[in-house]
């Protein structure tokens, strides 16, 4: 298994040298990852994956496979598997004969063939399924043989485009850990796409968040999550009330913020530079906003809305012009009541990147 390193990798679409690149980065994604990148639609998602596959060539930068730059070699000597939105699959070839293609093409035949198409089928629980036509399997079994295809080759490098975008929710869920347990056992280096937040979690080792051309936090699922480095993070990922403050006082891995006219005791990253009387912003789920009785509140609020959820109730909460969200287990509570509210002590983050001073 190899690492991959992007190295100040950028595209810029059209003629302009000036122009700022659609993407730019700087990442490593560790041997045996599964490493997703994930952004709105137009980030540059496809572009970057298409560079480290060798279908479009960088403005710049330099992609390295191990120790091996292969960024001017042709796609097919990569020694990459590829799995699209579409599948790209031959329809007219059967089940087995599409997942052979990659290994006809590199001259391997006979029982050898059979044997690596039937172990690729039974990695992806098609076993027996290898002399069905493509048009008579169901969409998540087509998803299945295009991945079986990509692995059939033993690749160094798996990259997949939003492969379950095609796929009914249900069904998305049930195949991401599917995929996750074939590029496991294929012990190949993974690259996924997706502007699904929730897939993006469920599935990664490590995730880079794209926005804006650029890489706003590469980090473990649960650090993005706790942890956001920016306000365009917090929101992304799942859903948080980005709120302006003001720091009152510094304390290691805390810091005193006054937001409106309560101070929170708040998480931050131990090594940002940050002042007393410093303007900040600070990330607060929903989940740590708990409704509690007037006397009690350290803000006070007018429910603006209410949405039952099952397990918990989603409140819109209005205070001081700002709307937050509040997600409760009380359902007790009605659309205009006025409502006190209290944040967990060190369940709030200040966002790391709101507290850099413009130079
Ligand atoms: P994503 O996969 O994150 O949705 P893409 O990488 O497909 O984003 O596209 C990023 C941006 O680059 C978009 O604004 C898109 O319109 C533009 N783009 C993509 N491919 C080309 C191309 N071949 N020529 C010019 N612009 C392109
Ligand atoms: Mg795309």
């Amino acid at each position: 298994m190899l690492p991959i390193h992007l190295d100040g990798l950028s595209k810029t679409y059209g003629e302009r040298p000036d122009a700022a690149p659609t993407v730019s980065v700087d990442i490593t994604v560790r041997a045996g990852e599964f490493f997703t990148l994930l952004g709105p639609s137009g980030c540059g998602k496809s572009t970057l994956l298409r560079m480290i596959a060798g279908f479009v060539s960088p403005t710049d930068g330099a992609i390295r496979f191990g120790d091996k730059d292969v960024t001017r070699m042709p796609a097919h000597k990569r020694g990459i598997g590829m799995v699209f939105q579409n599948y790209a699959l031959f329809p007219h070839l059967s089940v087995a004969d599409n997942v052979a293609y990659g290994l006809k093409l590199r001259r391997i035949a006979g029982a050898d063939r059979r044997r690596r198409v039937d172990k690729a089928l039974e990695r992806v629980g098609l076993d027996g399924y290898g002399e069905r036509r493509i048009d008579q399997l169901s969409g998540g079994q087509q998803q299945r043989v295009a991945l079986a295809r990509a692995i059939v080759i033993e690749p160094e490098v798996l990259l997949l485009d939003e492969p379950l975008s095609n796929l009914d929710a249900k069904l998305r869920e049930e195949t991401r850990m599917q995929i996750r347990e074939v590029q496991k056992a294929a012990a190949t280096t993974a690259i996924y796409v997706t502007h699904d937040q929730a897939e993006a979690m469920a599935m990664s080792d490590r995730i880079a968040v794209l926005a804006d051309g650029r890489a706003h936090q590469v980090d473990t699922p649960r650090r993005i999550y706790n942890e956001p480095a920016t306000a365009f993070v917090a929101r992304f990922i799942g859903r948080s009330n980005v709120v302006p403050g003001v720091v009152r006082e510094v304390a290691g891995a805390t810091a005193t913020v006054r937001v409106g006219d309560a101070d929170l005791i708040v998480r931050r990253q131990a090594d940002a530079v940050v002042g007393t009387g410093q303007q900040v912003e600070v990330s607060l789920r929903p989940e740590v906003l708990r409704v509690v009785g007037e006397a009690e509140a350290a803000l006070h609020g007018v429910v603006a809305s209410k949405e039952f959820l099952g397990a918990i109730a989603m409140l819109e909460v209005e205070i001081a012009g700002a709307t937050v969200a509040v997600s409760t287990p009380d359902v007790d509570v009605e659309t205009g009541a006025r409502i006190g509210l209290v944040v967990d002590p060190r369940a709030g983050w200040l966002i790391p990147e709101s507290t850099i001073e413009a130079a």
